[in-house]
């Protein structure tokens, strides 16, 4: 739909825009603008001038508008771990006569093990119990004070009925918080009708705002007012440069600020969120649902030897597409080799996304081409596809 607005290298075919999207031409100059027009002739000035400090809540509420969200209950910073942790640790704080963080063994590992570590420091009795993804509704009872779970999966792309589990744990009395990593930019989510508590979520995925942009958090408007921010930096005061020695939160989710913002990095994301003007997720969904069939229909076809690992009905799936193979990084190699880049999660899941603003039905098809040579002939079986990198 906006392919031309990305840079896209010749000859590849982009299939791990749910792990890291493309460039946006418009971010290299909006950079530069920043870089040298702004960092460079304004200097300390620019905070003011140039609108730095305001950003964060700016560039929040165009992240509001792509997720249902009301102006001023979303605001950016720092990276999604950190906000799963400030999020958990505020509802933790609104039930402080329950002990259970429901979540699920789906969840991205970092949810999980922040969610341990902030345990560490409440100084209070809790557990952080895992259960099956598919059994999370069965175990929220009124023990539970957060039920903390991501709506996509990240390896297999099975996603959680949002509205049904957010209704199930408000009526046990429990906190609601979403991890939107893989719902943003890819579908339609409404919070305001939610009325979950916390979301939170990455702009680096199908936002397309680069490696290291920052991540956001919403805080439901009712409750902001409550909300005792856990890393209360001094960014979340409510009059920073008053220097107080003494912590006041600002209001609503403005406190949910920790420290310096990421300016070069937010030029880019303010650039990356222009290709959503007037984009409907509606039809962004839509579309994503159509490729995603054609990638599961082709795959199928041409390649027998790998298993789809997602939920076979589209309206349990994101915007992602899994098959398991016994040797599904050396695969995932061979592929990346020949221009189709997915990427590989542990054990053997060979993971492919689909983001329509510059995917279209040309692109799968010209990848399962490549991938049925590649897996039909063996051509993954080689050594130099087996030597594991750092990042997978
Ligand atoms: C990508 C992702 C993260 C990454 O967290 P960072 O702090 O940005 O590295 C966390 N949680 C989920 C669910 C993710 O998909």
């Amino acid at each position: 739909m906006k392919k031309h607005l990305f840079h896209l290298p010749e000859g590849i075919v982009y299939l791990d825009g749910n792990s890291l999207g493309p460039l946006p031409r418009a971010a290299v100059s909006e950079i530069e603008q920043t870089t040298v027009g702004e960092w460079g002739e304004l200097l300390i000035r620019g905070w003011n001038a140039a609108g730095w400090f305001q950003q964060p809540a700016v560039l929040g509420n165009r992240i509001g508008a792509l997720i249902g969200a009301a102006e001023n209950s979303v605001v950016v910073g720092d990276t999604l771990s950190i906000k799963v942790y400030q999020a958990l640790a505020a509802g933790l704080n609104m039930r402080p006569d329950r002990r259970v963080i429901l979540s699920d063994s789906g969840n991205f590992p970092t949810d999980l093990y922040m969610a341990e570590g902030l345990i560490k420091t409440m100084g209070r009795d809790l557990e952080l119990r895992v259960v099956a993804p598919d059994a999370v509704a069965d175990h929220l009872d009124d023990s539970v004070a957060v039920m903390m779970l991501t709506h996509v999966n990240y390896r297999t792309g099975q996603m959680h009925d949002i509205e049904a589990l957010t209704k199930r744990a408000h009526a046990v009395g429990a906190v609601a918080q979403w991890d939107l990593a893989h719902t943003a930019g890819a579908m339609p989510v409404d919070l305001t009708a939610l009325g979950a508590e916390f979301a939170v979520g990455c702009t680096y995925k199908y936002l397309n705002a680069g490696p290291g942009a920052p991540a956001f958090i919403y805080v439901r408007p009712d409750i902001a007012a409550d909300v005792d921010p856990a890393l209360s930096g001094w960014l979340g005061h409510v009059e920073p440069f008053a220097f107080d020695p003494a912590y006041r939160p600002a209001a609503a989710v403005q406190r949910m600020r920790v420290g310096t913002p990421p300016v070069l990095q937010m030029a880019a994301l303010s650039a990356a969120l222009d290709i959503w003007d007037g984009v409907s997720m509606q039809d962004i969904r839509a579309a994503s649902v159509e490729l995603s069939e054609l990638f599961i229909h082709e795959v199928e076809a041409r390649c027998p030897m790998l298993t789809l690992a997602s939920p076979r009905d589209p309206a349990r799936r994101g915007s992602q597409v899994s098959f398991s193979f016994s040797d599904g990084y050396a695969a995932m190699q061979a592929l990346i080799a020949r221009g189709v880049i997915g990427d590989f999660r542990e054990p053997d899941i060979m993971r492919f996304g689909f983001a329509p603003l510059y995917i279209d039905r040309d692109d799968v098809m010209k990848a399962v081409g490549i991938m049925a040579a590649v897996m039909n002939d063996r051509l993954w079986d080689r050594p130099e596809y087996m030597a594991r990198k750092a990042v997978t």
